[in-house]
């Protein structure tokens, strides 16, 4: 592992924009050439996840949009850096992801880099869960061959007897299942259902068809707990 590196990958990547940055050790996950990953995170703005725990808005649409752009250049500034030290590196940009719409699935295991990388676990409602704002956070990848100083895996879910989300699914999606590692996300949530219920209200009720809800973070106690620090 190599401390410098790590801490100037870092240090690029919160100036590039990122909030949280975390770092992955891979290898026993099946990485093949690029063992290692950086996760970084930004939060969803509080006023904007307050206004989605009834309904989704087109507000929200917006935000997410625009997250994830900027989660893009996070990651390809992060991996020009990599290249210009020498290492190998690919950025999961949207692009990159190929988001498949059927599967809901992007061939790149997003969520199981931010637990490996010590940022939350993933709540029975098949999320991220970060102490700091609950699952109101869009997160971005970067792989890469240089040696990081990784961080402690995050192992356990701290959901506990909480069952906030599975209660307000609209579409009945969630199992109630508590998270181990390497679990498959089916027995965690009906993603058909979740995904047949996103497309349904979204044209309901902002009158185009988009696969977002964000329900279930949005009433999450993790999450409520960051709104109430900013006055919601
Ligand atoms: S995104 Fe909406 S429909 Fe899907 S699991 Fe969450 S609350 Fe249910
Ligand atoms: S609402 Fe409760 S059960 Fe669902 S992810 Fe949040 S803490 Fe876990």
């Amino acid at each position: 592992m190599d401390t410098n590196i790590t801490e100037e990958l870092r240090t690029k990547l919160l100036q590039s924009g990122a909030t949280l940055v975390g770092f992955a050790d891979m290898q026993s996950a099946g990485a093949g050439n690029l063992p290692y990953a950086a996760c970084v995170l930004i939060p969803l703005p509080p006023a904007v996840v307050n206004n989605i725990s009834e309904a989704p808005t087109v507000e929200y649409w917006n935000t997410y949009n625009s997250v994830n752009t900027l989660l893009d250049g996070i990651v390809n500034a992060g991996a020009a850096f990599l290249h210009e030290k020498g290492y190998s590196a690919l950025p999961v940009t949207r692009e990159k992801a190929r988001w498949n719409t059927s599967t809901m699935r992007t061939g790149y295991p997003y969520k199981t880099v931010a637990t490996r990388a010590g940022l939350g676990w993933i709540g029975k409602s098949c999320l991220l869960v970060t102490p700091q704002y609950g699952s109101a956070v869009r997160i971005a990848t970067l792989f890469t061959d240089a040696p990081l100083k990784c961080d402690t895996p995050v192992e356990k879910s701290r959901c506990g007897n909480c069952d906030i989300c599975r209660a307000n699914c609209p579409a009945d999606a969630i199992h109630g299942a508590t998270w181990v590692p390497a679990m498959e996300r089916e027995k965690l949530v009906d993603t058909t259902r979740c995904r047949g219920t996103m497309k349904k209200r979204m044209k309901e009720i902002n009158g185009f068809e988009a696969t977002i809800c964000g329900k279930c973070f949005a009433v999450c106690p993790y999450t409520k707990k960051y709104l109430r620090r900013n006055g919601y």
